[in-house]
């Protein structure tokens, strides 16, 4: 940390990694961000994680596109074979004018055989943009996000039960509650700043109750730490639930006052004793009834949840199982209680807020609804569009191949190395006949691109995000971005208007006062207000209210008022394990690299903490095999094959293996199941049957 002498300038942003949201000075010096420090935001208060605080340099990175390039007509063949600092025998350099002229041609008048991707990583304003380019221009709803990967099967349940999508309750307000719930997350390597709440909650004297199939660093912090086996989410939870209505520890008057469908919640839980199962989740019943009688006998309690529990064929269940418990102890709606999936990258509430979703248009108003449309319609000033939902991200790629979809354009994402069963996706990629790809990086996606349009990292652009809390902050520019690199909100504009949209936008301040027209969450928050306050939760009752951290306390957004119970049944795994795959896969990020690696990779501190693929496995599943640590191993599916580094971890249980996503040298989700959970149409990233073996020459 430098003094002010150190800086010419210094910038109020947000970080751009995940989903907390951490407000950050950016001090900057001859046009380049030398270093960064933590700011007083409402989710961080000054504190920053080595992501936020040293991650920062891929900015400036030699590998950032600085000009619009068009695939060579002598190009290789399409595949995952371009070199980013050597891509001249694949593409040539063009000016703005001529790139647009061609991303635009190859997509117009094309309708349902286009489709769109945009980003989580972009603004508020560029995600509203994006989906109405694709839902404007080409008449439907085939537009999507890493939502789909990542907590699609939460809003599904939330949706479904309590009427929004969004958290009930800041994670900070765990500093109102005695007892708190933490499961399939691993907020000390994914959400640090807000594990760092948690950790001062339990040395508090907070109770917090860990649940996960793998053990973690947050365990020592933990009342109660349930290592239960992969999958088996819904047997415990509906056990636990179980205890608290066989011992009469529900809240009655919150049931009868603010739910309904309990009597069928109640008789479906009836099977579930911890007794019977125990065996399934691998807890003993006595430390169920503990953890049902310390959840329902708190004063205040939370539930916090990751991609642990979304990202399975039974998400949604998994979910539902969340939402009943809080709602039968009346945890949801006053101070130290609530319901928080934590949110995974920075904008992903903002950008499923703005309606970067095929089923939804922006504040979840569903696409299926005339007067929805029309709304929208009216503001647009043009004709109505499909009120079919639109295909999510899987579906798109297996459309491709179904010939059903030629053209895609891609803002921000990294398909080709996030999506399940990633060899399918990128042959899907390499079969289009025109796409277009938008981002700051040659990633593995841009690998398969005609054209590609070199945008603006966070630090180069103005805009507003949204963080896991509600909270809608404001990003602004402290450099310019290199080359002829442009923001991505005046890319999108230029494309629209090839397209023949009547687009007339000269800044994102214009693009956020259309977004207020139908985004009732938008009310009493102003681009004026976030460029003084820097940030304001939704929903702000007044102009003068920073927003709600909690909310329902006086009923839900469905009929009559009333949350629902939905009872979740047990349902397996999609690809268990067998006699040729006898041990199980789970992937997810860990706390120095980010998702595909994209940015990480190239910044210097990150990727020198975690250079090299690796995978976790238990210290006797090494010694079986005779694999010492640092060796590599070579792991098989029904998918494909990758060979990496083996890492000891007691963490992990002997019949599991854990594999960060972020390497491309050994892509995890070449692995990957792409079965996905019927309501959020998520797949299953936690659980794969796998072959663990010694690789040859380890
Ligand atoms: Fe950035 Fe998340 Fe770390 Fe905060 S916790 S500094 S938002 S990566």
């Amino acid at each position: 940390v430098g003094d002010s002498a150190d800086f010419d300038e210094e910038v109020e942003s947000i970080c751009p990694f995940c989903g907390v949201g951490c407000q950050v000075s950016l001090k900057v010096k001859d046009g380049k961000v030398k270093y960064v420090e933590g700011i007083n935001g409402p989710a961080n208060e000054g504190r920053l994680c080595v992501k936020g605080r040293f991650g920062f340099d891929y900015i400036h990175h030699p590998h950032r596109l600085t000009k619009p390039l068009i695939r060579r007509q002598d190009a290789p063949e399409k595949g995952l074979n371009v070199d980013p600092g050597n891509w001249q025998t694949h593409f040539r350099e063009a000016l703005w004018e001529e790139a647009l002229d061609f991303a635009a041609a190859g997509m117009k008048g094309r309708g349902r055989e286009i489709a769109g991707f945009g980003s989580a990583k972009c603004t508020n304003e560029e995600a509203y943009l994006f989906q109405k380019l694709i839902r404007q221009g080409f008449g439907h709803n085939n537009v999507d996000h890493c939502t789909r990967l990542c907590h699609a099967s939460s809003v599904a349940a939330l949706m479904e039960n309590v009427g929004s999508g969004a958290v009930t309750a800041t994670f900070n307000e765990i500093e109102n509650a005695d007892v708190a719930i933490v499961i399939g997350a691993n907020p000390i390597e994914n959400h640090p700043v807000a594990a760092t709440f948690f950790k001062q909650f339990a040395k508090r004297g907070g109770k917090l109750i860990v649940m996960d199939p793998r053990g973690q660093a947050l365990k020592r912090f933990a009342s109660h730490m349930l290592q239960f086996r992969p999958g088996a989410d819904v047997s415990m939870l509906n056990a636990i639930m179980h205890v608290i209505v066989e011992e009469g520890l529900y809240d009655q008057q919150y049931i009868d006052a603010y739910t309904e469908n309990w009597e069928a919640e109640k008789r479906h839980l009836a099977d579930f004793s911890p007794e019977a199962m125990a065996p399934i989740c691998g807890i003993e019943p006595e430390v169920l009834r503990d953890v049902a009688r310390t959840f329902a006998g708190a004063k205040a309690a939370m539930i916090f949840w990751g991609m642990g529990i979304s990202q399975h064929i039974h998400g949604t269940d998994n979910s539902r199982c969340l939402i009943s418990l809080a709602l039968m102890t009346g945890q949801v709606g006053r101070p130290g209680s609530g319901l928080h999936p934590l949110r995974g990258q920075n904008n992903v509430q903002g950008a499923s807020d703005a309606g970067l979703i095929p089923m939804f248009l922006p504040d979840y108003q569903p696409v299926t609804d005339d007067g929805v449309r029309s709304a929208f319609t009216k503001v647009w000033g043009t004709a109505d569009f499909s009120n079919e939902r639109g295909l999510t991200v899987t579906e798109i790629m297996d459309a491709v191949h179904a010939d059903k979809i030629k053209g895609m354009y891609i803002l921000g994402e990294n398909p080709a190395m996030s999506d399940p069963d990633v060899e399918h996706a990128r042959a899907a990629l390499a079969k289009l006949d025109h796409l277009v790809v938008q981002d700051i990086f040659l990633t593995e996606t841009a690998n398969y691109a005609d054209v590609i349009l070199p945008a603006s990292a966070f630090a180069e652009k103005t805009g507003t995000v949204t963080n896991t809390n509600r909270q809608v902050q404001m990003g602004r520019p402290a450099v310019a971005p290199p080359g002829d690199a442009r923001e991505d909100w005046w890319i999108e504009v230029e494309l629209a208007k090839r397209l023949g949209l009547p687009w007339d936008y000269q800044s994102p301040a214009d693009v956020f006062a259309e977004m207020k027209q139908n985004m009732r969450s938008l009310d009493n928050i102003t681009w004026e207000r976030l460029s003084g306050e820097n940030a304001v939760t939704y929903p702000s009752l007044s102009p003068q209210d920073p927003g709600q951290a909690i909310v329902f306390g006086d009923g839900f957004p469905r009929p009559e008022g009333r949350a629902r119970f939905t009872p979740a049944s047990v349902i397996a795994p999609d690809d268990v394990p067998d006699e040729d795959y006898p041990m199980i896969l789970t992937t997810g990020r860990q706390l120095e690299h980010w998702h595909t690696g994209s940015m990480t990779r190239r910044s210097t501190v990150l990727d020198g903490l975690e250079p090299e693929a690796n995978c976790s496995l238990h210290p006797s599943t090494l010694r079986k095999l005779g694999v010492a640590p640092g060796e590599h191993v070579l792991l098989t599916t029904k998918r494909g094959s990758i060979s990496i580094m083996a890492r000891e971890d007691r963490a992990v249980a002997p019949d599991m293996v854990f594999v960060p996503f972020a390497y491309v040298e050994a892509a995890a989700n070449i692995l990957t199941n792409p079965a996905i959970d019927p309501f959020g149409k998520i797949p299953e990233f936690k659980f794969s049957a796998v072959r663990v073996e010694k690789a040859e020459g380890a």
